[in-house]
């Protein structure tokens, strides 16, 4: 796959933004729909979560994330 930056057409390199959790890293990840506060934090629970792909830019340093299924 290859994308081109929308602010000035460079090449865009694939990449991901890691998700420091407690004792362990992670992808961050989207997540459907609006966020569900709980006391403890944010109920995750039956919503579908996607990794999450961050394109750069090699040129302009531009940032472009996608969440593909
Ligand atoms: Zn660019």
């Amino acid at each position: 796959m290859s994308k081109s930056c929308p602010k000035c057409a460079g090449r865009m390199e694939q990449g991901f933004v890691p998700e420091a959790k407690d004792y362990s890293t992670n992808v961050e990840t989207w997540v459907e729909g609006a966020p569900r506060r709980k006391w403890w934090g944010i109920d995750f629970k039956g919503l579908r979560r996607l990794p999450i792909e961050t394109w750069r830019c090699a040129r302009c340093g531009y940032l472009e994330s996608y969440a593909p299924a």
